[in-house]
């Protein structure tokens, strides 16, 4: 990135109360978060219209404090808009958004949309301004929402922290795309202090901003559930951490809803029943969008359930606990129900939604595991209520294959290690479910209120309810994250090895191909993203078993070995590997579907990323930014080095599958010297080169702390 890239905000102010916000989209009013959830009594006072209005000075607002009976409270973020610039803009992101059209490439902005946006994105907006939506409205003066931060308890490290809340994101406001219908919540991270800051100062390291906002696009690319990014900015503000002063920065990040589940625990410790029962509505209604319950149709209640599920989540049918739906059915029919059927267990709303989170949280975690991604800080306040990966921190890709990886620096004791993370998601879905118990316990009587309060007055009956949730919480966790993690995990597995995809995969893969190439790989120390793109190299064209094919083997253990350890133990490498690769051989030469060793490479290569955002690419990114930044802000008109990196690391992250899933209009030419071949996306940005290579000696075993 060049200095001379970045564009700075606007020196004359720019009246945010007039003017509709491209290329930002539209906010939809009233905000359906805050408008349908309790708010923090303090930072509600200022809301009032008119001569109600008590005006709230920021620091009050923003000072940490115990905030009781509220899902979020009214915040300013700071306005740290002077001298502030716009590092990165997410153009493919933000048509996903439902930007206008005309307004997705920073060519199409005017100076003045430009200042504007980096002065919203830095907290210079305040109230965001939303369009009238009908002519009663016009003359009534601006519509606006106000920015608020969320509320949240968690358990950290496995031990239930209190109160964490947003201390440093604060959303700004929801939007629609009224072209897909999805409802986005934009948040600006590093945006200031709130009361949920607590000791700490509200702001962002560029270091970490670049992480998150780099990361999200990458597991997003990856086909892993994630928040996403739409911009990345330097502020002037100099934040001070463990490694001393860094430029201070602010993520646009984005997400259809950043309820998470410690937003439940808080309510459910502070036995607050009340707002844990309204959270968990909120969550229903808007965020999953159930239907009610209607107890009195037990029929009708299943089959618009089982409608959910093919919608949202689908599943085989099978899926259905078989005693829960054969009792179902039968009472439907007027059957009668002996003594021998075990009573149906009534899933109502609360209890599909916890099947709903446990079913994307298992697709999420085997995605991760697929992927090679560690995420680090495991927190339940980290785990989003939509299976989204959220609050990337110290992550990091696998480079060489180990199940032990640890990436946070601070997790001495590998709680949060890579072969940790699917119980650990368990664990979490656990913790989730203590607070659902009374709900989903009450089952068909969910509605009846003065009947679950009675029930809850009496220590007695309330263990009765959480007894008849657990159950169907064991029910759901085996069914819905254990038995739909194996199966999205085998599935991923069997497309990464080339195995032909969802229809194809066999119990045995695992166990005799899958298991056996992870433990070489981890043996050898073999990188795990390189490995697939070697193996969609291997031919059985010519070769009926794999002892035919001992020259193409060598070469495959060649190119995977670091040197040493090929010096040292390659021949034995070479016999091992074979253990796996006869299973693997004979699987591909006995399937008419798989013989074809070009179309394999290119279904492989299509699933298994050449770029992957390694903490060494990452780390390059964040010391080329902040040199830019530091250059700017010195004025200084030396030429960057490494102009745009940031642009095409990112444009990487949404394209890691190199020459498969190139456009026609990228081209390939040879560089000046003549030593290496250079390639170009559309925008004219250089791509690939030595990002898609082996990670040089200064960049293994980095690892991140939670400091950011
Ligand atoms: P994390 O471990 O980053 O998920 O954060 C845990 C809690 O610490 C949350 O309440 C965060 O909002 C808060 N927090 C972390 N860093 C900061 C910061 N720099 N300023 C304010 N709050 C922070
Ligand atoms: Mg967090």
């Amino acid at each position: 990135m060049a200095s001379c890239t970045f564009s700075s905000s606007a020196s004359t102010p720019v009246s945010l109360k007039t003017i509709v916000p491209p290329p930002l989209p539209h906010p939809r009013h009233p905000t359906r978060f805050t408008s349908s959830l309790p708010c923090d009594e303090l930072s509600a006072l200022g809301q009032e219209d008119g001569d109600e209005a008590v005006p709230v000075p920021d620091n009050l607002l923003s000072s940490p404090r115990m905030v009781r009976n509220a899902v979020y409270s009214f915040v300013n973020p700071e306005d740290q808009s002077k001298n502030a610039f716009l590092l990165s803009w997410n153009k493919e992101f933000a048509k996903e958004l439902g930007v206008d059209s005309n307004k997705i490439e920073r060519s199409q902005w005017s100076e003045q949309e430009l200042d504007q946006l980096v002065k919203v994105l830095t907290g210079g907006g305040r109230k965001i301004p939303a369009p009238q939506q009908n002519e009663q409205e016009a003359g009534k003066g601006p519509r606006e929402t106000q920015p608020w931060a969320h509320c949240y308890g968690g358990h950290q490290f496995g031990y239930y922290a209190g109160q964490l809340g947003d201390g440093r994101a604060i959303s700004l406001f929801e939007t629609v795309n009224p072209a897909t219908g999805q409802a986005w919540e934009l948040q600006l991270k590093g945006a200031g202090k709130t009361p949920y800051s607590r000791f700490a100062d509200g702001y962002a390291v560029l270091r970490s901003s670049v992480r998150e906002y780099l990361c999200a696009e990458a597991v997003a690319a990856l086909d892993v559930a994630s928040s996403r990014s739409l911009a990345i900015l330097s502020t002037e503000t100099m934040v001070v951490r463990e490694e001393g002063g860094e430029p201070g920065s602010i993520v646009c990040r984005v997400a259809p809803s950043w309820v998470r589940f410690g937003s439940f625990e808080i309510f459910f410790y502070r036995k607050d029943r009340i707002n844990l029962r309204r959270l968990a509505e909120y969550v229903c209604d808007e965020v999953y969008k159930l239907p009610r319950d209607d107890p009195h149709d037990t029929a009708a209640f299943t089959e618009l359930f089982r409608k959910v599920d093919l919608e949202v989540a689908p599943k085989p049918e099978t899926d259905e606990p078989k005693h829960v739906s054969a009792a179902v059915d039968g009472e439907a029919q007027g059957a009668p129900v002996t003594e021998k059927q075990p009573k149906a267990l009534y899933r109502n709303r609360f209890a599909k939604m916890f099947e709903q989170v446990a079913y994307r949280t298992a697709i999420m975690v085997s995605g991760w595991q697929a992927i090679g991604f560690c995420h680090g800080v495991m927190n339940t306040d980290n785990m989003s209520i939509l299976g989204l990966t959220i609050d990337y921190g110290p992550y990091a890709f696998l480079d060489k294959y180990d199940p032990l990886f640890i990436c946070n620096h601070s997790d001495s004791e590998g709680r949060y290690s890579f072969q940790q993370q699917p119980g650990i998601c368990l664990w979490n879905l656990g913790r989730l479910a203590l607070t659902l118990e009374n709900l989903i316990g009450a089952q068909e009587r969910v509605d009846d209120l003065d009947w679950v309060r009675q029930q809850e007055a009496d220590a007695e009956k309330e263990e009765q309810l959480k007894e008849g949730a657990r159950d169907l919480v064991v029910e759901i966790l085996n069914k819905s994250f254990r038995d739909v993690f194996l199966k999205d995990y085998r599935r991923r597995m069997n497309e990464k090895f080339g195995l032909g995809g969802a229809d194809q995969v066999k119990d045995e893969d695992l166990t005799e191909i899958v298991v056996p190439a992870l433990a070489w790989m981890d043996d050898y120390e073999v990188d795990y993203h390189q490995f697939y793109r070697a193996l969609a190299d291997y031919k059985v064209q010519g070769a009926d078993t794999v002892n035919e094919n001992g020259a193409q083997i060598e070469v495959l253990v060649k190119r995977l070995l670091p040197t040493p350890i090929h010096m040292a133990r390659g021949s034995v490498a070479v016999e091992e590997i074979k253990g796996w690769l006869e299973p693997y051989h004979t699987r591909l030469v006995r399937t008419d579907a798989l013989k074809d060793d070009q179309a394999r490479r290119v279904r492989m290569n299509k699933v298994n990323p050449a770029f992957v955002l390694r903490n060494w690419v990452a780390q390059r990114v964040i010391e080329r930014a902040t040199e830019s930044v530091m250059k700017t802000r010195e004025e200084s008109t030396e030429e960057d080095l490494d102009k745009d990196l940031l642009d095409r690391i990112l444009w990487m992250c949404q394209h890691p599958f190199g020459e498969e899933g190139r456009s026609q209009s990228e081209e390939t030419t040879t560089s000046a010297d003549g030593t290496c071949e250079i390639t170009r996306n559309d925008a004219g940005l250089e791509i690939y080169g030595e990002y898609v290579g082996p990670v040089p000696e200064w960049g293994q075993g980095i690892q991140c702390s939670c400091s950011s």
